[in-house]
């Protein structure tokens, strides 16, 4: 039998984010520390584990699946996961939030198999300063991957960028220019206190509200009441119509009444808030129950039903949550 899952406030729950590795080629001084040490092998869901979860999912109600990480294009076997996700009936969109570094040869192998809408972060237009965020990523074969996306026919391409005083919070009207002439959308994302960095996160908090004032400055912002089923506010340029730009604010703007998903480590971790630790271990039944999907449903059901009404971050950089990004599936 199939039902829509809801969670004990009654909102729908269509939306699943998976996290398809912990693994990353970059080290984002907002999401990992330098060090970092990966879940060994047997922690991590296969791609078969990962494929009868997306497929419960969607018998019972989502509608929406994005494959995240970690970088998910680092996993070995993803166009294959990607082609049979995309395939399941009742599926409306296979999307995917990536890095951008494997893009130049996956974009159109990932266009192919079904994936609908990419985002790909992208936090500087500078070489060293792109260096300087992301440790280890090269700008340039990012650009390229872009480029790639661009010509495989996704029906949209968003870009992401995590926002920081001093270090790339001059950068932002480079980077609108940059996404409105090629006709792509960007978000701007408010740093979020999740797991330990080494640094504090406060003194290089960036409010949207500042972001959008530095746009502002340079363009006429149109409020937009347009949705994507995620907690980002839009607004369109007036010189620019075809391109929407997002501020995701979890700091300024609390987003959780519509929250409409869950989360999935990919150590198999149901997340019902990204703010909160409570989870469900569903690694543990899909090893139990090779045969049956029903013990899953009721542990997912009665876990939803202790979802929260909202996530409690605070804006002084204290971080709250143990959990880094790449591991709850950014
Ligand atoms: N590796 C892929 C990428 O970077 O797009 C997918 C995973 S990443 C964890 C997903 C998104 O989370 C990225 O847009 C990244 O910028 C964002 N992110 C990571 N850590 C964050 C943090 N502490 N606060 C806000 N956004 C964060
Ligand atoms: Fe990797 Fe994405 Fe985290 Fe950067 S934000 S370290 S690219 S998982």
């Amino acid at each position: 039998m199939t039902t829509q899952l809801q969670d004990g406030f009654g909102r729908s729950i269509d939306y699943l984010r998976m996290s398809v590795t912990d693994r990353c080629d970059f080290r984002c001084v907002y999401c990992m520390a330098e060090d970092m040490t990966f879940l060994p092998r047997q922690q991590v869901l296969g791609l078969e584990e990962l494929y009868r979860l997306a497929a419960l999912f969607v018998r019972n109600g989502v509608k929406k699946i994005r494959l995240t990480g970690g970088e998910p294009l680092v996993r070995q076997g993803i166009v294959g996961l990607c082609e049979k996700i995309a395939a399941l009936p009742g599926l409306r969109e296979l999307v995917m939030t990536s890095n951008g570094s494997q893009l130049g040869k996956l974009a159109r192998p990932l266009a192919d198999a079904g994936v609908r809408r990419m985002n790909i972060s992208l936090d500087s237009l500078q070489d060293d300063k792109f260096r300087a965020i992301t440790r280890t990523g090269e700008l340039s074969q990012v650009l390229a991957g872009i480029e790639a996306a661009r010509q495989a026919g996704f029906a949209r391409i968003k870009l992401n960028t995590v926002v920081m005083q001093g270090r790339n919070a001059d950068e932002v009207v480079d980077l609108v220019d940059y996404a409105v002439s090629r006709g792509l959308d960007i978000s701007f994302i408010e740093e979020m206190p999740l797991g330990e960095v080494g640094r504090s996160r406060g003194e290089s908090f960036c409010s949207s509200d500042q972001v959008r004032a530095l746009i502002g400055a340079r363009y006429t912002l149109l409020d937009s009441p347009e949705q994507s089923g995620g907690p980002a506010r839009y607004v369109r340029l007036k010189e620019f119509p075809d391109s929407r730009i997002g501020f995701i604010s979890p700091h300024s703007h609390n987003f959780c009444s519509t929250c409409n998903r869950v989360r999935l480590t990919v150590e198999g971790r149901l997340l019902l808030c990204l703010g909160h630790e409570n989870s469900i271990d569903l690694r543990a039944l899909l090893r139990r129950y090779p045969e049956t999907d029903q013990p899953l449903l009721d542990a997912i059901r009665a876990g939803l039903n202790r979802k929260p009404l909202r996530h409690e971050f605070s804006s002084n950089g204290d971080v709250q949550i143990l959990r880094f990004m790449n591991a709850s599936g950014g």
